[in-house]
């Protein structure tokens, strides 16, 4: 079994890549955005919580993140792998992942990083906002706000995971095909 975090800013293509994965591998992809989203829309109470971070562009609490993201993990206990999408976003979420990991006897393989400049994902999620509907795509001051979360919260898990020598950054650009081809390569040589 292997598992990997696919690690990036909004915009980098994250869940694009892991759908493609998940596809080929058949391992299990949770998207912790996704994952709120459908609490929102069916409107439970995990999805009331969490409404009012994800319109301003905040981070959702990670008392509230860990524990749905360890939910999803209970959920799937024939898994051959995971890829984690979207989490952790924060040290406390590394944390409770590695200590997750380490109770089912699984480990985290690799991070691999989606890397791109702003502008060019502030473009994109402009057009994934108008394309999708989806709100804190659609409004340019989200979005910084986002790019702000992750600039102070995010970003000191590239430390974290180098530390483990576990971080791998690939290029962000390009066609899609050709970054799920490299990502496969990495994924195989883990
Ligand atoms: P995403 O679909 O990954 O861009 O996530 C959309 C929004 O969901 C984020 O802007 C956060 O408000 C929330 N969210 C998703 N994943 C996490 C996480 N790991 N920790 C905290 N908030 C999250």
């Amino acid at each position: 079994m292997k598992n990997i975090v696919l690690f990036g800013k909004p915009g980098a293509g994250k869940g694009t890549q892991a759908a493609l994965l998940k596809e080929k591998l058949q391992w299990v992809h949770i998207s912790t955005g996704d994952v709120f989203r459908y609490n929102i829309k069916n409107q439970t109470e995990l999805g009331q919580l969490a409404k009012s971070y994800i319109d301003d562009g905040a981070l959702v609490p990670d008392e509230v993140t860990i524990k749905m993201l360890s939910d999803e993990v209970e959920k799937n206990p024939d898994a051959n792998g995971f890829i984690f999408d979207g989490f952790p976003r924060t040290t406390a979420q590394a944390e409770a992942l590695d200590y997750l990991m380490q109770d089912k006897s699984m480990k985290i393989n690799a991070t691999i990083s989606l890397e791109a400049e702003d502008e060019i994902l502030i473009q994109r999620l402009i057009q994934r906002g108008k394309d999708s509907g989806r709100s804190d795509d659609m409004d340019e001051s989200k979005i910084r706000n986002r790019f702000d979360e992750y600039n102070q919260k995010t970003a000191p898990l590239i430390d974290y995971y180098q530390k483990q020598n576990k971080f791998v950054a690939i290029n962000g650009i390009g066609s899609i095909d050709e970054i799920a081809l490299k990502l496969e390569q990495i994924v195989a040589e883990l």
